[in-house]
């Protein structure tokens, strides 16, 4: 059994380090230009060159998004960069334009491509088309079904790269006009501005100005607004129909986000390879995934007749836990040194988290600026000393959770 890879976003330097220490066996990020994601913090060349050795020294795989639909004018700058990238070596470059395909087999004939998520594969005989063309692994379209996923599996002969969690469109897996349309900012170009999940009224031309509600309560409707992807529960049937890689979609989302979700990707996939017949999904996955900002989790389309579902009773993303701080450094006798990311103060509960699901609840207790001055509370980007639960290492990350009311 090819053993399934986790494969995590990585925004910027900062999230890549965080998605290596918190569990990702590979990581996909994009440059500034071509890797649509426009609003992403990406990479320069340099802190490409920079990832690329820091993957490399923890064994872990580095995937390069060139996933843009390109113009005419785009061509020529490609070629270049990709004569700069060759000689990082990365593990493989994500594409979804055919002149991008044809243009790195061009210049670099050796580099492994994978088919982004974006060219919507949804059948055998496409991904033979793309295997037949030098592609070797394929992100299916996130519309198709379990048994759909299973066929292509068994038909393709290649790698399957599955997304299991993330935000969903709705329209073909990112193929989309309507930010293009409203506020000119594309999404084939990475920069959604997601007006699919605001709320839209009706309006009658002879009165201008009158809206009237497209309701069903009092939150209003929200047409366009789908929910969010979680396969977790599903992770035996997707490694059985053949997926080589599971995917988390977010390159925006916040380095809280990365560490969260992976590390509860990373356990679910390390308890599934430990006895695959036993498995059986921890209710702690699923509450520790619901301590993201997130809208409902859905199953998406994986099982045939299920409906494309919008979520119909809001467009705010749920977030029950504030995202307060970093753990640079942690000392033996239990002092550490923090970087703020939210307001705290002395005398809260907190929680903080680490990878392989290591968690603690402590209070805070006090708060000291880096030259032993008392501080009355701990400020965005502030550098805080404090104290800590024993086992606390740089990397953890400090939140402030609630119940949901
Ligand atoms: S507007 Fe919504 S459906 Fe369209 S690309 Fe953006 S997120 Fe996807």
């Amino acid at each position: 059994m090819a053993l399934p890879e986790l494969l995590v976003p990585a925004g910027d330097p900062a999230k890549l380090r965080t998605a290596l220490d918190y569990g990702a066996d590979a990581v996909y990020l994009g440059t500034d230009r071509f890797g649509l994601r426009a609003l992403a913090g990406n990479f320069t060349l340099p802190q490409l060159a920079e990832a690329r050795a820091l993957t490399r020294q923890r064994g872990k795989r580095l995937y390069l998004t060139l996933n843009a639909y390109l113009r005419p004018d785009d061509l020529a700058p490609l070629g270049d960069l990709l004569q700069e990238l060759r000689p990082l070596d990365l593990d493989a470059y994500i594409v979804s334009d055919p002149g991008v395909l044809s243009l790195v087999r061009r210049i670099d004939p050796q580099r492994p491509i994978h088919l982004s998520t974006q060219a919507n594969t949804t059948n055998a005989a496409a991904a033979a088309f793309w295997r037949d063309a030098g592609v070797s692994r394929i992100n299916l379209a996130r519309e198709l079904n379990l048994a759909e996923i299973a066929e292509i599996g068994r038909i393709a002969g290649m790698e399957l790269e599955i997304f299991v969690h993330g935000a969903m469109c709705v329209a073909w897996s990112g193929r989309c006009l309507l930010s293009a349309a409203l506020t000119g900012r594309s999404a084939n170009k990475g920069a959604c501005a997601h007006p699919c999940r605001w709320g839209y009224a009706l309006m009658e031309e002879t009165r201008p100005g009158e809206y009237f509600p497209i309701e069903e309560d009092g939150r209003g409707t929200y047409i366009l607004n789908s929910r969010d992807l979680c396969l977790i529960e599903h992770l035996p049937e997707l490694i059985r129909a053949g997926a080589t890689s599971l995917k988390v979609e977010g390159r925006m989302k916040s380095l809280y986000y990365v560490a969260a979700v992976t590390r509860v990707y990373r356990a679910a996939i390390d308890r599934y390879l430990e006895n695959p017949r036993g498995w059986r999904c921890d209710p702690e996955w699923l509450e520790e995934l619901d301590k993201v900002s997130h809208r409902p989790y859905d199953t998406g389309f994986l099982f045939a007749g299920a409906d494309a579902r919008v979520h119909p009773g809001d467009s705010k993303y749920r977030r029950t836990c504030d995202f307060l701080g970093v753990v640079l450094e942690s000392h033996p006798e239990g002092s550490a040194l923090v970087e703020g990311r939210g307001r705290f103060f002395p005398g809260e509960e907190l929680e903080i988290i680490g990878p392989a699901m290591r968690q603690a609840r402590f209070s805070v207790g006090e708060l000291l600026s880096p030259e032993g001055i008392p501080l009355p509370a701990a400020q965005p980007n502030a550098k805080i000393m404090m104290n800590l639960p024993d086992g606390a290492r740089p990397g953890d990350l400090l939140r402030r959770c609630r119940r949901e009311m």
